[in-house]
């Protein structure tokens, strides 16, 4: 009864909260979004332009 294997997959869905991919996903501002949508994102966000 060896059969029982360790599933460790929390916490591993992470991607942009907006298109889901792993891509250049940004992590100093606490937030899950990548580069491309923060871009597009960051004026609603209340951040200054991002270059
Ligand atoms: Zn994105």
């Amino acid at each position: 009864m060896n059969s029982m294997k360790p599933t460790k997959q929390f916490g591993r869905k992470e991607g942009c909260l907006r298109c889901g991919r792993k891509r250049g996903m940004i992590r100093r501002y606490n937030i899950r979004l990548c580069r491309q949508c923060f871009r597009e994102l960051a004026p609603d966000l209340g951040f200054k332009k991002y270059s």
